[in-house]
């Protein structure tokens, strides 16, 4: 995500985009739709769901495995959203793109294929206490398995990582620095290349977990310097069902596979096997064909309104939502407070509402937001709160999506008799 080409773009034409969204048009307890839930998934335009439609209509085979026509219009439709993933990421080939289900397998397909054969005990991962669970979780496992040290990197008291010790952190120990892109509670967008040049220094690797960085601005992965990154397309209006893992190519040409099965080997015997070329080495068995066509879609989609435009939205979007926030008092609102540093969302607390009771009474007025630990438990304990609030924004929403947000608070201390 970067501001710096965001000045010069046209803004969205939010009232144009909403009506290429179904779902928008339906009302939910009565009340129009206000999604406010797009960091736990976005919805999808027509012509996603019209592209996954009509390719299990006209085109539905397996892949790269028939003579036929139809497996060769499906492989070529496959391959074509990885061409398409890759240009999108600016990726140096379309073989680095590795088709998985979600970030999260993307996560585990690096803890297994790559760092189980590297890592020993006594070698150290860093990360940040802001990660998802999905990016924390498969590293304790290894680290259990292999006796490898995990150390994490803190946040200051406005959201931002503290990178000011980040050379005495790292050392010829490190293996591996992984982190957020984008913080999925905070909003924080962290400063990668920075923190890629101080891990390459010391010869660790960079795992990028970009699954709140590719659906708020423009990704390119070579200008962000790391190893690895991984999204998961369904938040950012392609399928449910498939995910990205781009790796460097001479990285991810000497790993392991992950999962063995059909469509990865070049030999088989009843002995051994010896594997396909990178990327189909790591894509076992019958992938989500319908989903990568729909993925294809999806970018065509966002590529056509324009990830700077995207990411210019939300900066708008910050600049009226967090004063509006501010003015409700008993509210605190975690993260960064300047508009430019953190993705369309924000995450809040009633200082006499529990965040799920917020969060269903907002159900109630049609606004649809998260409440919970939002896969963070360790942020939660380091921000001293047990659940937060979650409103986040995307393309179809607008300034008065944010009124209603703030309505729908106010209303809510009134439900509990309390001060507004
Ligand atoms: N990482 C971050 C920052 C996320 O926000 C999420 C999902 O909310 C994930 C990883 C996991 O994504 P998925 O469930 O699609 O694997």
């Amino acid at each position: 995500m970067t501001d710096t080409v965001v000045a010069a773009t046209p803004p969205l034409d939010v009232a144009r985009v909403r009506q290429d969204f179904p779902i928008l048009q339906r009302t939910v307890r009565d009340k129009p739709l206000v999604y406010l839930d797009n960091s736990a998934t976005t919805q999808r335009p027509e012509s996603v769901i019209e592209a996954m439609a009509n390719f299990y209509r006209t085109s539905n085979a397996n892949v790269h495995r028939g003579v036929h026509l139809l497996s060769e219009e499906a492989t070529d439709a496959y391959e074509g959203a990885r061409n398409k993933v890759a240009a999108f990421l600016n990726a140096d080939s379309p073989q680095s793109v590795i088709f998985t289900r979600n970030t999260t397998e993307s996560v585990n397909l690096v803890a297994h294929a790559w760092a189980r054969r590297h890592m020993r005990e006594g070698d150290e991962i860093l990360l940040t206490v802001m990660e998802h669970h999905s990016n924390l979780v498969p590293w304790q496992l290894l680290a259990q398995e292999r006796g490898v040290k995990l150390k994490f990197l803190d946040i200051d008291d406005s959201g931002h990582l503290q990178l000011d010790n980040l050379s005495e952190v790292l050392n010829e120990h490190t293996r591996l620095v992984s982190l957020a892109h984008v913080s999925n509670t905070l909003g924080t967008a962290n400063a990668i290349p920075t923190i890629a040049c101080a891990a390459h220094s010391v010869g660790a690797k960079v795992f990028v977990d970009g699954a709140q960085g590719v659906p708020h601005g423009p990704v390119d992965v070579q200008a962000l310097d790391c190893d690895f990154y991984a999204f998961s397309p369904h938040k950012a209006l392609g399928p449910l069902g498939i995910g990205v893992l781009w790796g460097r190519r001479d990285v991810l040409e000497e790993m392991d596979p992950f999962l063995g099965g059909g469509e990865m080997i070049r030999d088989v015997t009843l002995e051994r096997s010896t594997w396909a070329a990178v990327p189909h080495k790591f894509e076992a068995g019958t992938p989500s064909v319908a989903d990568a066509v729909g993925l294809g879609a999806s970018i065509d989609y966002l590529e056509n309104l324009g990830m700077s435009a995207i990411r210019q939205h939300e900066v708008k979007i910050n600049e009226y939502l967090l004063p509006r926030l501010r003015e409700l008092p008993w509210l605190t609102i975690y993260g960064p407070e300047d508009p430019h540093d953190r993705c369309g969302l924000a995450s809040f607390n009633d200082n006499q509402i529990h965040a799920h009771d917020l969060g269903t009474i907002l159900d109630q007025h049609g606004v649809a937001v998260r409440a919970g630990h939002h896969c963070a438990k360790p942020l939660m304990r380091r921000l001293g709160v047990m659940a937060t609030t979650r409103a986040s924004f995307y393309v179809y929403n607008d300034l008065d999506d944010v009124d209603h947000l703030i309505d729908a608070l106010i209303e809510a201390r009134k439900v509990f008799g309390l001060a507004t």
